[in-house]
């Protein structure tokens, strides 16, 4: 499998799978893409998803990446990637979710996480093998974070050999829990506090990127969220969610409703749609932020500055998946909303939803997922929506939607969130200088 740049129509420079994942974007600016979309065998994907979400997603991975890795590795990967449960829940009648939010940090973000780590580890192995003056190399990931993102990547690549991360995010800008979850791993995980703000963390790491000086002796990548091997992991879950639904409702053709940011995660439902998963229709739920939406409305694409809402691993005003979106559809508008359409919601209605999903059916959900409830109440579902994060990684906002009469049982915090939180937090302290970053690294 060759992949392509999203701006490259005509198909003139293929990349392999190793260069593809290693640049994270192409050189053009666009996004990588797959040369064809593979067709996955329906009747194999239920099958194997009775036995295991990782049976499943070891088939459809060896759809795309079979020429490239040896099955036995990619088995090994996946078993260790995909050992938390991802089940189809019913809230009420109809209202089905997809909870994918049972994997170490909390969050969707695992599902792409945890599978581009481990591929990393697994190429960047490969890639000193054929030479071997690379071979004592370590591969340096370099990632910024506003906050969910470095800690799936940080927990996703832990342990992985020949890799280390260096994760930075703003001083002051992270919640504890968040900074929580960075900055206890240890071992290859090393965080970095940056005094600045997430824009001047996301320019340190492209400054690191840009010195072709630098890159010359130091063998970096980052783990950005565009980076394909991020966004095809997650089209396996969609896969798995069809199964169950249709265990559970004997239909074939659901809606799925996904609260929607940077757009990846629906962009790869699409992606799997496109490799033969029967769809009626996919519906974007977003926030504030309602770029995609307004566009699906209007045809008219103005991405802007984002604002700050409660569900904030949605505050994305230019998403980056729109590319892929429009590839995918063939940049053909009448396609696209023939099958896709969106809604947006503003903080009030958000916990309103929360609100709402606690006292009818005693239901915790974070404000993501809740986007995706008011979401599917107004398109009129008959599917299954995409829940993202677990309630607890979000206990501010939880508590003002349900008010001072909530009682405490609604506040639980799992185990695993709740070990984070105790260990001590180990970071280095950095002023917003590119020097000091490359020395930093050069260091490592
Ligand atoms: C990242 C994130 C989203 C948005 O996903 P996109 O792929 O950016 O659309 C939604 N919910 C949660 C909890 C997230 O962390």
């Amino acid at each position: 499998m060759k992949y392509f740049s999203s701006r490259d129509s005509k198909k003139e420079h293929p990349y392999s799978l190793k260069d593809a994942a290693f640049m994270g974007l192409a050189p053009d600016g666009g996004l990588f893409i797959p040369e064809y979309i593979p067709q996955a065998d329906m009747s194999i994907v239920e099958s194997l998803a009775e036995k295991s979400y990782a049976e499943m997603a070891l088939y459809l991975a060896g759809l795309f990446f079979g020429d490239d890795i040896p099955e036995d590795e990619l088995r090994a990967m996946i078993m260790k990637a995909y050992d938390f449960d991802c089940p189809l829940v019913k809230v009420s009648e109809g209202d089905y979710t997809l909870e994918l939010f049972h994997g170490p940090t909390f969050a969707f973000k695992d599902f792409g996480a945890r599978f581009m780590g481990g591929m990393l580890g697994i190429l960047s192995r490969m890639k000193s093998e054929e030479n071997a003056s690379d071979s004592d190399e370590m591969l340096t990931v370099l990632t910024a974070t506003s906050g969910d993102t470095g800690s799936a990547v940080a927990a996703g690549f832990h342990n992985v050999p020949g890799v280390q991360v260096v994760v930075l995010y703003p001083e002051g800008k992270v919640s504890d829990l968040q900074e929580s979850q960075m900055t206890t791993l240890g071992g290859n995980i090393h965080a970095v506090r940056v005094k600045g703000n997430f824009d001047d963390c996301q320019a340190l790491v492209k400054g690191v990127f840009n010195d072709s000086e630098f890159r010359k002796n130091h063998y970096v990548t980052s783990a950005n969220s565009i980076n394909l091997l991020r966004w095809i992991p997650q089209s396996f879950y969609y896969f798995y969610g069809w199964c169950q639904w249709k265990k559970a409702t004997g239909k074939t053709e659901p809606d799925i409703v996904v609260p929607s940011g940077n757009y990846g995660n629906i962009t790869a439902g699409m992606l799997a749609h496109f490799m033969g998963m029967p769809v009626r229709s996919f519906v974007a739920g977003s926030n504030a932020n309602d770029v995609v939406p307004a566009f699906l409305r209007s045809g008219v694409y103005s991405p802007r500055a984002s604002v700050r809402t409660v569900a904030n691993a949605m505050d994305v005003g230019a998403p980056s998946n729109y590319e892929r979106m429009m590839y995918l559809y063939d940049h053909d508008f009448s396609k696209l909303t023939a099958s896709v359409s969106g809604y947006s919601y503003d903080d009030a209605q958000i916990k309103a939803a929360m609100k709402e999903l606690f006292e009818k059916n005693g239901y915790v959900s974070d404000p993501h997922s809740a986007v995706a409830y008011n979401t599917a109440k107004d398109c009129g579902m008959d599917g299954f929506r995409l829940s993202t994060a677990h309630s607890a990684k979000f206990l501010d906002v939880l508590h003002d939607a349900l008010g001072p009469g909530a009682p405490d049982s609604a506040f639980a915090i799992p185990e695993g969130l709740r070990k984070a939180m105790e260990k001590p937090k180990e970071y280095t302290v950095m002023e917003n200088s590119l020097k000091d970053l490359e020395s930093f690294v050069d260091k490592l």
